[in-house]
């Protein structure tokens, strides 16, 4: 593999990835909350920085922007749609549209709900997905600004994307979603293997990024709109998809 991806904890919780070319010796940062941690990993790696990339226009994604844009002279790549809440922007994109990251293929995928201006990033050669709010391991983002149609529309087009894509998304929620997927069905066997082997994980103080799109598909419960057993269990049969959905988010909000 000539992309190597360097996995950066910050803030309270937030994940900011760093994306590095071995081949090229290109170096991208994607959603840089904080500078600092981000010019320490590079000093260290000894790269330079040359694009920064935001999911969305939230503090905790692109706090570090200016900072880094100033001391490497970096591009801002950022979604069109937040146009007007992030500044500094070089290069805006939108759906469908393809650029490169580190030097390397990418697709930019509109996926709206958490905030109405909210992209992913797939890099195509890799199978590497940067989900940033919109799909965790095993949960999803918070409907903030779209609807819980459209975030389900958005989380749709994600799983259409190949199983063995490895994920990176924006935040370590993971042992709290799996408490929540445990709560749902408590007698899933395949749910409690999962739960275990993430509690021994966070004891460890280990990362659980990246993760398999094709296991989300089988276990994050948001995923399971058409899965006939889930329905059946949660008894949820009288409900519509955008209703099963909307369901299960209001009741990880307060759980
Ligand atoms: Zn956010
Ligand atoms: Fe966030």
């Amino acid at each position: 593999m000539m992309i190597e991806v360097e996995i950066v904890p910050a803030l309270n919780d937030n994940y900011i990835y760093i994306i590095h070319n071995k081949t090229k010796f290109l170096t991208s940062v994607l959603d840089p909350g904080d500078p600092d941690p981000v010019i320490k990993k590079l000093k260290e790696k000894n790269w330079q920085l040359n694009q920064i990339i935001n999911t969305h226009h939230h503090f905790d994604h692109t706090d570090g922007n200016d900072k880094l844009i100033e001391m490497y002279n970096a591009e801002l790549v950022a979604p069109v749609y937040d146009n007007q809440r992030i500044n500094g922007v070089h290069l805006n994109v939108s759906d469908k549209d393809v650029i490169e990251i580190a030097g390397t293929s990418s697709n930019v995928i509109f996926t709206p709900g958490h905030t109405s201006g909210h992209i992913c990033f797939y890099l195509n050669d890799e199978k590497i997905l940067f989900s940033g709010d919109t799909l965790f391991n095993l949960g999803c983002g918070r409907v903030f600004e779209g609807s819980m149609e459209q975030m389900q529309d958005s989380l749709k087009k994600i799983i259409n994307l190949p199983d063995e894509t490895e994920v990176y998304c924006g935040h370590e929620y993971t042992l709290s979603n799996a408490k929540f997927c445990l709560s749902l069905q408590p007698n899933n066997i395949e749910i409690k293997k999962k739960y275990d082997e993430i509690v021994k994980k966070r004891n460890n103080n280990q990362f659980t990024v990246p993760f398999k799109l094709g296991e989300q598909k089988l276990l994050n419960p948001f995923l399971q709109f058409d899965n006939k057993d889930f329905i059946k269990t949660m008894n949820l049969n009288e409900k519509t998809e955008t209703e099963i959905f909307e369901y299960l988010r209001n009741k990880k909000d307060n759980f």
